[in-house]
Protein backbone atom coordinates (compact mmCIF):
# COMPACT_ATOMS: atom_id res chain seq x y z
CA UNK A 1 0.00 0.00 0.00
CA UNK A 2 1.35 3.31 -0.73
CA UNK A 3 2.19 6.10 1.71
CA UNK A 4 -0.41 8.64 0.29
CA UNK A 5 -3.12 5.38 0.85
CA UNK A 6 -2.04 4.79 4.70
CA UNK A 7 -3.48 8.27 5.92
CA UNK A 8 -7.07 7.41 7.82
CA UNK A 9 -9.59 9.90 6.62
CA UNK A 10 -11.24 11.99 10.26
CA UNK A 11 -13.97 13.69 10.88
CA UNK A 12 -12.96 14.89 14.34
CA UNK A 13 -11.45 17.91 13.97
CA UNK A 14 -10.88 19.85 17.22
CA UNK A 15 -10.65 23.19 17.92
CA UNK A 16 -6.85 25.36 18.04
CA UNK A 17 -5.32 21.89 18.88
CA UNK A 18 -2.27 22.84 16.71
CA UNK A 19 0.00 25.76 16.04
CA UNK A 20 -0.71 25.67 12.33
CA UNK A 21 -3.03 24.53 10.09
CA UNK A 22 -2.65 23.76 6.67
CA UNK A 23 -5.81 23.99 4.44
CA UNK A 24 -5.02 21.72 0.80
CA UNK A 25 -3.06 18.84 0.96
CA UNK A 26 -1.19 19.55 -2.75
CA UNK A 27 2.68 20.05 -3.25
CA UNK A 28 2.44 23.17 -1.74
CA UNK A 29 0.31 22.45 1.46
CA UNK A 30 2.42 18.94 2.38
CA UNK A 31 5.90 20.47 1.68
CA UNK A 32 4.85 23.47 4.25
CA UNK A 33 3.14 21.18 6.55
CA UNK A 34 6.83 19.41 6.95
CA UNK A 35 8.40 22.35 6.86
CA UNK A 36 6.21 23.65 9.72
CA UNK A 37 7.37 19.92 11.67
CA UNK A 38 10.88 20.79 11.04
CA UNK A 39 11.07 23.71 12.57
CA UNK A 40 9.12 22.17 15.73
CA UNK A 41 5.82 23.19 15.50
CA UNK A 42 2.63 21.42 15.90
CA UNK A 43 0.74 21.10 12.50
CA UNK A 44 -2.35 19.43 10.70
CA UNK A 45 -3.26 18.96 7.19
CA UNK A 46 -6.77 19.46 6.23
CA UNK A 47 -7.84 17.81 2.47
CA UNK A 48 -11.15 17.56 0.70
CA UNK A 49 -10.21 14.60 -1.35
CA UNK A 50 -11.37 11.04 -0.14
CA UNK A 51 -7.34 9.86 -0.65
CA UNK A 52 -3.92 12.12 -1.52
CA UNK A 53 -3.35 11.74 -4.94
CA UNK A 54 -2.65 13.35 -7.82
CA UNK A 55 -3.62 13.37 -12.11
CA UNK A 56 -1.92 11.02 -13.96
CA UNK A 57 0.58 13.48 -15.61
CA UNK A 58 4.63 15.01 -15.10
CA UNK A 59 5.69 18.18 -13.80
CA UNK A 60 9.06 19.33 -13.95
CA UNK A 61 11.36 20.24 -10.40
CA UNK A 62 13.79 22.59 -11.03
CA UNK A 63 16.92 23.35 -9.22
CA UNK A 64 15.21 25.87 -6.87
CA UNK A 65 12.68 23.59 -6.08
CA UNK A 66 14.75 20.56 -5.89
CA UNK A 67 16.89 21.80 -3.35
CA UNK A 68 13.27 22.50 -1.13
CA UNK A 69 12.52 19.20 -1.76
CA UNK A 70 16.23 17.98 -0.65
CA UNK A 71 15.79 20.09 2.73
CA UNK A 72 12.27 18.77 3.28
CA UNK A 73 14.30 15.06 3.30
CA UNK A 74 11.75 14.52 0.37
CA UNK A 75 12.60 12.25 -2.28
CA UNK A 76 10.79 11.01 -5.37
CA UNK A 77 11.10 8.58 -8.01
CA UNK A 78 12.39 10.91 -11.06
CA UNK A 79 14.44 11.10 -14.19
CA UNK A 80 17.43 13.46 -14.63
CA UNK A 81 16.86 16.50 -17.49
CA UNK A 82 19.85 16.97 -19.88
CA UNK A 83 18.40 19.21 -22.40
CA UNK A 84 15.67 22.08 -23.47
CA UNK A 85 15.32 21.48 -26.80
CA UNK A 86 13.48 23.76 -28.94
CA UNK A 87 12.29 22.74 -31.79
CA UNK A 88 10.45 24.30 -34.62
CA UNK A 89 6.94 22.22 -34.94
CA UNK A 90 5.58 22.67 -38.56
CA UNK A 91 9.32 21.40 -39.88
CA UNK A 92 10.22 19.51 -37.24
CA UNK A 93 14.00 21.04 -37.58
CA UNK A 94 16.48 21.63 -34.54
CA UNK A 95 16.66 24.86 -32.95
CA UNK A 96 18.62 24.64 -30.00
CA UNK A 97 19.54 22.17 -27.24
CA UNK A 98 20.28 24.20 -24.35
CA UNK A 99 21.94 21.77 -21.58
CA UNK A 100 20.68 22.24 -17.76
CA UNK A 101 23.15 21.14 -16.01
CA UNK A 102 22.31 18.99 -12.68
CA UNK A 103 19.23 19.34 -10.97
CA UNK A 104 16.68 19.55 -13.68
CA UNK A 105 13.90 16.34 -12.90
CA UNK A 106 10.99 14.84 -14.54
CA UNK A 107 8.55 13.74 -12.30
CA UNK A 108 5.34 12.07 -12.40
CA UNK A 109 2.98 14.21 -9.90
CA UNK A 110 1.55 10.81 -8.45
CA UNK A 111 5.48 10.48 -7.54
CA UNK A 112 5.68 13.34 -5.91
CA UNK A 113 2.98 13.81 -3.93
CA UNK A 114 3.21 10.08 -2.63
CA UNK A 115 6.99 11.09 -1.42
CA UNK A 116 6.03 13.94 0.41
CA UNK A 117 3.04 12.24 1.95
CA UNK A 118 5.40 9.52 3.15
CA UNK A 119 7.46 11.86 4.80
CA UNK A 120 4.41 13.77 6.20
CA UNK A 121 3.32 10.43 7.70
CA UNK A 122 7.04 9.89 8.95
CA UNK A 123 7.04 13.09 10.92
CA UNK A 124 3.30 12.02 12.42
CA UNK A 125 1.62 14.91 10.69
CA UNK A 126 -2.42 14.25 11.22
CA UNK A 127 -3.93 14.73 7.21
CA UNK A 128 -7.86 14.97 7.52
CA UNK A 129 -9.16 13.64 4.36
CA UNK A 130 -12.73 13.92 3.33
CA UNK A 131 -12.99 17.51 4.49
CA UNK A 132 -14.08 20.16 2.64
CA UNK A 133 -13.88 23.76 3.47
CA UNK A 134 -16.87 25.93 2.78
CA UNK A 135 -15.46 29.02 3.47
CA UNK A 136 -13.26 30.79 6.15
CA UNK A 137 -14.29 33.68 8.08
CA UNK A 138 -13.51 35.45 11.59
CA UNK A 139 -9.96 37.28 10.63
CA UNK A 140 -9.11 33.88 9.04
CA UNK A 141 -9.18 31.80 12.41
CA UNK A 142 -12.41 30.22 11.50
CA UNK A 143 -13.90 27.08 8.78
CA UNK A 144 -16.78 26.37 7.91
CA UNK A 145 -17.15 22.83 7.48
CA UNK A 146 -19.09 21.00 4.30
CA UNK A 147 -21.44 19.80 7.34
CA UNK A 148 -21.81 23.35 8.31
CA UNK A 149 -19.43 22.77 11.30
CA UNK A 150 -17.36 25.97 12.42
CA UNK A 151 -13.84 25.06 13.66
CA UNK A 152 -11.37 27.56 15.15
CA UNK A 153 -7.62 27.63 14.01
CA UNK A 154 -4.51 29.16 15.56
CA UNK A 155 -3.42 30.09 11.91
CA UNK A 156 -4.07 28.61 8.88
CA UNK A 157 -2.03 28.33 5.95
CA UNK A 158 -4.08 28.52 2.51
CA UNK A 159 -2.54 26.08 0.09
CA UNK A 160 -6.29 24.81 -1.46
CA UNK A 161 -4.75 26.28 -5.27
CA UNK A 162 -6.22 28.73 -7.54
CA UNK A 163 -10.03 28.22 -6.66
CA UNK A 164 -9.48 27.83 -3.24
CA UNK A 165 -11.61 29.37 -0.37
CA UNK A 166 -8.70 30.87 0.95
CA UNK A 167 -7.98 33.30 -1.67
CA UNK A 168 -12.01 34.22 -2.16
CA UNK A 169 -11.16 35.31 1.77
CA UNK A 170 -8.22 36.87 1.42
CA UNK A 171 -8.27 38.89 -1.85
CA UNK A 172 -12.06 38.45 -3.21
CA UNK A 173 -11.98 41.44 -5.55
CA UNK A 174 -9.36 39.71 -7.39
CA UNK A 175 -10.43 37.89 -10.40
CA UNK A 176 -8.94 36.29 -13.45
CA UNK A 177 -8.83 36.61 -16.88
CA UNK A 178 -8.82 34.61 -19.81
CA UNK A 179 -5.47 34.46 -21.20
CA UNK A 180 -6.82 33.56 -25.09
CA UNK A 181 -5.08 29.98 -24.70
CA UNK A 182 -6.11 26.88 -23.97
CA UNK A 183 -3.83 23.08 -23.05
CA UNK A 184 -4.26 19.80 -23.40
CA UNK A 185 -2.54 17.31 -21.31
CA UNK A 186 -1.75 13.59 -21.88
CA UNK A 187 0.55 10.43 -21.03
CA UNK A 188 1.48 8.46 -23.87
CA UNK A 189 3.61 5.78 -23.75
CA UNK A 190 7.01 5.65 -25.80
CA UNK A 191 10.50 3.56 -26.06
CA UNK A 192 13.94 5.31 -25.95
CA UNK A 193 12.96 8.62 -26.31
CA UNK A 194 15.23 10.72 -25.00
CA UNK A 195 16.13 12.47 -21.27
CA UNK A 196 14.78 15.78 -22.07
CA UNK A 197 12.20 18.89 -22.32
CA UNK A 198 11.20 19.41 -25.91
CA UNK A 199 9.21 22.01 -26.70
CA UNK A 200 7.75 22.00 -30.69
CA UNK A 201 7.10 25.60 -31.13
CA UNK A 202 4.97 27.46 -34.11
CA UNK A 203 2.86 30.54 -35.02
CA UNK A 204 -0.13 30.49 -32.37
CA UNK A 205 0.36 26.85 -31.00
CA UNK A 206 3.39 24.82 -28.94
CA UNK A 207 3.74 21.88 -27.31
CA UNK A 208 6.19 20.15 -24.79
CA UNK A 209 6.52 16.73 -23.82
CA UNK A 210 9.20 15.17 -21.68
CA UNK A 211 9.52 11.43 -20.07
CA UNK A 212 8.76 10.02 -16.79
CA UNK A 213 9.31 7.17 -14.44
CA UNK A 214 11.12 4.58 -16.33
CA UNK A 215 11.26 6.67 -19.79
CA UNK A 216 8.26 4.11 -21.13
CA UNK A 217 5.83 7.10 -20.94
CA UNK A 218 5.80 10.70 -22.42
CA UNK A 219 3.86 13.82 -20.72
CA UNK A 220 2.48 16.07 -23.30
CA UNK A 221 1.45 19.40 -22.49
CA UNK A 222 -0.05 21.06 -25.73
CA UNK A 223 -1.17 25.24 -25.72
CA UNK A 224 -3.53 26.78 -28.60
CA UNK A 225 -4.30 30.34 -28.99
CA UNK A 226 -8.31 30.73 -29.04
CA UNK A 227 -10.42 33.47 -28.65
CA UNK A 228 -13.21 31.39 -26.42
CA UNK A 229 -13.13 31.02 -23.27
CA UNK A 230 -13.32 27.07 -21.81
CA UNK A 231 -13.40 25.67 -17.96
CA UNK A 232 -10.49 26.25 -16.03
CA UNK A 233 -10.46 22.54 -14.72
CA UNK A 234 -7.94 19.99 -14.45
CA UNK A 235 -10.68 17.21 -15.28
CA UNK A 236 -12.46 18.18 -17.98
CA UNK A 237 -11.39 15.58 -21.48
CA UNK A 238 -11.82 16.34 -24.84
CA UNK A 239 -11.94 14.69 -28.06
CA UNK A 240 -8.12 13.31 -28.58
CA UNK A 241 -8.83 14.37 -32.40
CA UNK A 242 -9.21 18.10 -31.57
CA UNK A 243 -5.94 17.83 -30.26
CA UNK A 244 -4.57 16.26 -33.60
CA UNK A 245 -6.31 18.63 -35.74
CA UNK A 246 -4.85 21.78 -34.04
CA UNK A 247 -1.22 20.39 -34.75
CA UNK A 248 -1.84 18.72 -37.95
CA UNK A 249 0.28 21.19 -39.86
CA UNK A 250 3.33 19.96 -36.90
CA UNK A 251 5.86 17.47 -38.76
CA UNK A 252 5.80 13.49 -38.25
CA UNK A 253 7.29 13.30 -35.16
CA UNK A 254 4.79 15.50 -33.60
CA UNK A 255 1.54 13.81 -35.27
CA UNK A 256 3.09 10.41 -34.97
CA UNK A 257 2.73 11.07 -30.99
CA UNK A 258 -0.49 12.74 -30.86
CA UNK A 259 -1.80 9.35 -33.07
CA UNK A 260 -1.14 7.61 -29.66
CA UNK A 261 -2.87 10.03 -27.62
CA UNK A 262 -6.35 7.80 -26.42
CA UNK A 263 -7.35 9.89 -23.59
CA UNK A 264 -6.57 14.09 -23.31
CA UNK A 265 -8.11 16.38 -21.08
CA UNK A 266 -8.44 19.85 -22.02
CA UNK A 267 -8.29 23.30 -19.69
CA UNK A 268 -8.68 27.20 -20.47
CA UNK A 269 -5.38 29.00 -19.17
CA UNK A 270 -6.58 32.27 -16.87
CA UNK A 271 -4.58 34.68 -15.64
CA UNK A 272 -4.32 35.53 -12.36
CA UNK A 273 -1.69 37.58 -11.43
CA UNK A 274 -0.16 37.63 -7.89
CA UNK A 275 -2.90 38.14 -5.60
CA UNK A 276 -2.46 41.82 -3.96
CA UNK A 277 -2.13 40.72 -0.70
CA UNK A 278 -1.47 37.18 0.94
CA UNK A 279 -2.30 37.41 4.61
CA UNK A 280 -5.49 38.29 6.24
CA UNK A 281 -6.03 38.46 9.61
CA UNK A 282 -5.04 34.91 10.82
CA UNK A 283 -4.77 33.20 7.34
CA UNK A 284 -1.45 33.34 4.57
CA UNK A 285 -1.47 31.74 0.89
CA UNK A 286 1.15 29.84 -0.34
CA UNK A 287 1.34 28.00 -3.78
CA UNK A 288 -1.45 28.42 -6.56
CA UNK A 289 -3.21 30.63 -3.85
CA UNK A 290 -1.38 33.25 -3.80
CA UNK A 291 -0.01 32.95 -7.37
CA UNK A 292 -1.65 31.00 -10.08
CA UNK A 293 1.27 30.42 -12.71
CA UNK A 294 1.02 29.96 -16.19
CA UNK A 295 2.89 26.69 -17.17
CA UNK A 296 5.19 28.56 -19.78
CA UNK A 297 8.48 28.27 -17.23
CA UNK A 298 7.36 25.57 -14.99
CA UNK A 299 7.32 26.93 -12.19
CA UNK A 300 4.27 26.91 -10.51
CA UNK A 301 4.90 24.21 -8.07
CA UNK A 302 8.69 25.02 -7.86
CA UNK A 303 7.71 28.44 -6.51
CA UNK A 304 4.84 26.82 -4.14
CA UNK A 305 7.81 24.89 -2.97
CA UNK A 306 10.45 27.85 -1.91
CA UNK A 307 6.78 30.22 -0.53
CA UNK A 308 6.07 26.90 1.88
CA UNK A 309 9.80 26.85 3.26
CA UNK A 310 10.22 30.30 3.60
CA UNK A 311 6.59 30.94 5.08
CA UNK A 312 7.68 28.26 7.56
CA UNK A 313 10.71 30.25 8.73
CA UNK A 314 8.52 33.56 9.06
CA UNK A 315 5.55 32.47 10.34
CA UNK A 316 5.60 34.97 13.04
CA UNK A 317 5.89 37.95 10.83
CA UNK A 318 3.99 37.33 7.15
CA UNK A 319 3.60 40.21 6.35
CA UNK A 320 7.58 40.73 6.00
CA UNK A 321 7.91 37.56 4.10
CA UNK A 322 5.08 38.77 1.32
CA UNK A 323 7.48 41.62 1.25
CA UNK A 324 10.54 40.18 0.82
CA UNK A 325 9.01 36.98 -1.20
CA UNK A 326 6.50 39.03 -3.44
CA UNK A 327 9.95 40.49 -6.38
CA UNK A 328 10.73 37.29 -7.29
CA UNK A 329 7.47 35.64 -7.89
CA UNK A 330 6.44 38.53 -9.97
CA UNK A 331 9.09 38.26 -11.94
CA UNK A 332 8.60 34.70 -12.88
CA UNK A 333 5.27 35.27 -13.27
CA UNK A 334 6.59 37.97 -15.95
CA UNK A 335 9.05 35.51 -17.07
CA UNK A 336 6.50 32.49 -17.84
CA UNK A 337 4.15 34.90 -19.99
CA UNK A 338 6.96 36.52 -21.71
CA UNK A 339 7.92 32.83 -22.78
CA UNK A 340 4.62 31.89 -24.24
CA UNK A 341 5.09 34.99 -26.82
CA UNK A 342 8.21 33.69 -27.80
CA UNK A 343 7.02 29.75 -28.30
CA UNK A 344 4.13 31.28 -30.84
CA UNK A 345 5.96 33.66 -32.94
CA UNK A 346 5.07 33.83 -36.90
CA UNK A 347 6.14 35.08 -40.23
CA UNK A 348 9.40 37.21 -40.36
CA UNK A 349 9.71 37.25 -36.23
CA UNK A 350 9.93 33.58 -36.32
CA UNK A 351 12.77 32.97 -39.25
CA UNK A 352 14.91 36.03 -37.44
CA UNK A 353 14.26 34.81 -33.55
CA UNK A 354 14.93 31.05 -34.53
CA UNK A 355 17.82 31.90 -36.79
CA UNK A 356 19.73 33.64 -33.97
CA UNK A 357 19.13 30.93 -31.22
CA UNK A 358 20.62 28.16 -34.31
CA UNK A 359 24.01 30.61 -34.12
CA UNK A 360 24.23 30.68 -30.43
CA UNK A 361 23.33 26.58 -30.52
CA UNK A 362 26.64 26.71 -32.68
CA UNK A 363 28.74 28.49 -30.37
CA UNK A 364 26.94 29.23 -26.66
CA UNK A 365 23.98 26.52 -26.90
CA UNK A 366 23.85 27.05 -22.82
CA UNK A 367 23.78 31.09 -23.16
CA UNK A 368 19.77 31.28 -23.05
CA UNK A 369 19.93 29.51 -19.62
CA UNK A 370 21.50 31.97 -18.42
CA UNK A 371 19.57 34.35 -18.16
CA UNK A 372 17.49 32.71 -15.96
CA UNK A 373 19.88 32.12 -13.14
CA UNK A 374 18.61 34.47 -11.01
CA UNK A 375 15.37 31.87 -10.66
CA UNK A 376 17.41 28.36 -10.81
CA UNK A 377 20.45 29.58 -8.83
CA UNK A 378 18.27 30.64 -5.82
CA UNK A 379 18.33 28.52 -2.51
CA UNK A 380 16.16 29.52 -0.27
CA UNK A 381 16.76 27.02 2.41
CA UNK A 382 20.13 28.35 3.48
C1 LIG B 1 -0.35 21.92 -17.55
C2 LIG B 1 0.41 22.33 -16.35
C3 LIG B 1 1.72 21.93 -16.25
C4 LIG B 1 2.48 22.33 -15.17
N1 LIG B 1 3.77 21.94 -15.11
C5 LIG B 1 4.52 22.37 -14.09
C6 LIG B 1 5.89 22.01 -14.01
O1 LIG B 1 6.41 21.30 -14.88
N2 LIG B 1 6.62 22.48 -12.96
C7 LIG B 1 6.06 23.27 -12.00
O2 LIG B 1 6.77 23.69 -11.08
N3 LIG B 1 4.74 23.59 -12.02
C8 LIG B 1 3.97 23.17 -13.03
N4 LIG B 1 2.67 23.50 -13.07
C9 LIG B 1 2.06 24.26 -11.95
C10 LIG B 1 1.78 23.36 -10.74
O3 LIG B 1 1.02 22.23 -11.12
C11 LIG B 1 1.02 24.13 -9.66
O4 LIG B 1 1.59 25.40 -9.50
C12 LIG B 1 1.07 23.40 -8.32
O5 LIG B 1 0.49 22.13 -8.44
C13 LIG B 1 0.34 24.20 -7.23
O6 LIG B 1 0.34 23.47 -6.03
P1 LIG B 1 -0.55 23.93 -4.81
O7 LIG B 1 -0.26 22.95 -3.72
O8 LIG B 1 -0.35 25.37 -4.53
O9 LIG B 1 -2.07 23.80 -5.28
P2 LIG B 1 -2.90 22.55 -5.78
O10 LIG B 1 -2.04 21.54 -6.44
O11 LIG B 1 -4.05 23.11 -6.56
O12 LIG B 1 -3.44 21.86 -4.45
C14 LIG B 1 -4.56 22.36 -3.74
C15 LIG B 1 -5.08 21.28 -2.79
O13 LIG B 1 -6.09 21.86 -1.97
C16 LIG B 1 -7.23 20.99 -1.93
N5 LIG B 1 -8.41 21.84 -1.69
C17 LIG B 1 -8.87 22.80 -2.53
N6 LIG B 1 -9.98 23.38 -1.99
C18 LIG B 1 -10.20 22.78 -0.80
C19 LIG B 1 -11.19 22.94 0.21
N7 LIG B 1 -12.18 23.84 0.08
N8 LIG B 1 -11.15 22.16 1.30
C20 LIG B 1 -10.14 21.23 1.43
N9 LIG B 1 -9.18 21.02 0.51
C21 LIG B 1 -9.21 21.79 -0.60
C22 LIG B 1 -7.22 20.33 -3.30
O14 LIG B 1 -7.97 19.12 -3.31
C23 LIG B 1 -5.72 20.11 -3.53
O15 LIG B 1 -5.28 18.90 -2.96
C24 LIG B 1 1.89 23.12 -14.15
C25 LIG B 1 0.56 23.50 -14.23
C26 LIG B 1 -0.18 23.14 -15.33
C27 LIG B 1 -1.59 23.59 -15.42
Amino acid sequence: MSAARRFIATTDMTTRTHDVTVLGAGIGGLACAIACRLRGLSVELIEQAPALTEVGAGIQIAPNGGRVLDALGVRPRFLNSSAVHLIDGPTGRSVIGMPVGSGFRMVHRADLIAALAARATALDIPVHLNNKIMSVAGEGGTLITKGGETRLVTRLIGADGAHGVTRAFVAPDHKPTFTGQVAWRAVVPVDNWPREAQVHMGPGRHLVCYPLRDGRSLNIVAVEERSEWTVASWSQTDDPENLRQAFAGYAAPVRDLLARVEEVHLWGLMDHGVTPNWTRGRCTLIGDAAHPTLPFLAQGANLALEGAWTLAQRLDDPERWDKLRRPRVTRALAAAGANARNYHLSGAKRRVGHLALRVLDRFAPGLPLLGYRWLYDADVTV
